[in-house]
């Protein structure tokens, strides 16, 4: 049976071979401390958990949802944006649900690009941005996020050519994997930027809830003007701690969300109501666990950071999100050096190849272990004698 030449087009799954790796070394009994985990270890919050038990066993939540989702998820929303960003957002016309936010990303180029179109994908980036260009049969242009930019894609650099080609440009801060946050000014810019070659910015949103230190990480949609030409992508996954759940959201533009929605209406039928119902109380309800998740968080980070600094690591604390984000000192490629300190010492730190070819010379560490466990791996580390350098 041959394969379309989306799929064929589909580039391989990079950390197919690590899983291999990581589960046969488990097969032959070592005691693996994984640090490749993007994914919170803590469980959802309690009041959440029974908000859904209580939904579950209501039967009107039992049949098929509003495709756009239920008004009061959306108004949670829309009061959530103006609570912590001062942003106003319609909840009937600028807020759609999403079954997890990358279920949106995934789907709005197909709104957008026609086969041969093109449009700006950071790298290292989330791989979605650029595999969901590729299956609406586009063009990914590559945006690097270079460290002496500190993980920020140089417009500047992007040639006039390009940018006018362009009809969507995806963009991640809090930023998965660099951990790099971004100012206000640097969002204006991009929205100049955006409105002066007529391009939507699809901005991914999911750490904004995940700082470490005082600053808090903005919204796109505070820029003035923003609306007109950027949506947002948001999601419950990581500030909550759900992952499994599949609730998310898009706000900003009310074309783009429209034109999202009415494309989701022909593909999927929307969020388990109950699911919805347990999302409004977590957007209502849980900034006190979420306060404690950040200082968990940074907890980690200090100790990893503290630790590997001391072992002669030179390794910068990340000021959101929950990843470290650390060049390799040497000609040896990230994914050689991963596998090294792996086969020494059980402890396994990513690759940045996986999230594309500016990651190579990086690793990257995922704050989603336990202080025991981190604990454990630097004392590995240490004893391993293993030369950073
Ligand atoms: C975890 C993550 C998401 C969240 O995805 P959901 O589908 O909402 O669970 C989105 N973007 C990035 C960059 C992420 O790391």
């Amino acid at each position: 049976m041959e394969n379309s030449h989306r799929i064929k087009n589909l580039p391989p799954y990079l950390f197919a071979e690590i899983d291999k790796m990581i589960n046969k070394a488990k097969a032959e009994g070592m005691d693996v401390i994984n640090f490749g985990i993007g994914d919170p270890d803590q469980p959802t919050y309690e009041n959440i958990v029974n908000k859904m038990k209580e939904a579950v066993q209501d039967p009107t939540t039992h049949s098929y949802p509003s495709y756009e989702g239920l008004i009061e998820l959306r108004t949670a929303v829309s009061r959530k944006y103006n609570e912590r960003f001062n942003v106003e957002l319609d909840p009937e016309t600028e807020v759609v649900s999403l079954i997890g936010s990358k279920e949106g990303i995934a789907h709005l180029p197909f709104c957008y690009i026609n086969p041969g179109d093109y449009g700006l994908v950071p790298d290292p980036g989330y791989p979605v941005y650029k595999t969901s260009i590729l299956l609406a049969d586009g063009n990914p242009i590559i945006m690097p996020l270079k460290k002496k930019n500190k993980f920020l894609p140089d417009l500047d650099a992007v040639s006039k050519e390009d940018a006018q080609k362009s009809k969507i440009m995806f963009l991640n801060y809090p930023n998965n994997p660099t951990g790099a946050t971004a100012s206000l000014n640097f969002f204006e810019k991009v929205i100049e930027f955006a409105k002066k070659y007529n391009i939507i910015v699809a901005h991914d949103a999911a750490y904004t809830e995940i700082y470490l230190d005082e600053e808090k990480p903005h919204s796109i949609l505070e820029v003035k003007g923003a609306i007109d030409t950027a949506i947002e992508f948001n999601s419950l996954s990581k500030p909550y701690n759900m992952t499994g759940w599949r609730i998310g959201w898009a706000c900003g533009n009310k074309d783009v969300i429209e034109s999202l929605g009415r494309l989701k209406t022909n593909i999927d039928s929307g969020i388990f109501e109950a699911v919805q119902y347990a999302g409004i109380e977590a957007l209502y309800n849980s900034n006190q666990d979420i306060e404690r998740i950040r200082k968990l968080y940074k907890k980690r980070r200090d100790l990893l950071v503290d630790g590997l600094s001391n072992l002669g690591w030179s390794i910068k604390p990340n000021k959101a999100a929950f990843y470290l984000w650390i060049d390799v000192p040497e000609d040896l490629p990230s994914s050689e050096y991963s596998k090294k300190l792996f086969k020494k010492t059980g402890v396994f730190f990513t690759p940045g190849i996986g999230w594309g070819e500016y990651g190579k010379n990086y690793l990257r560490i995922a704050l989603t272990v336990n202080t025991d466990r981190i604990k454990e791996a630097l004392k590995r580390i240490e004893e391993s004698n293993f030369v950073y350098k």
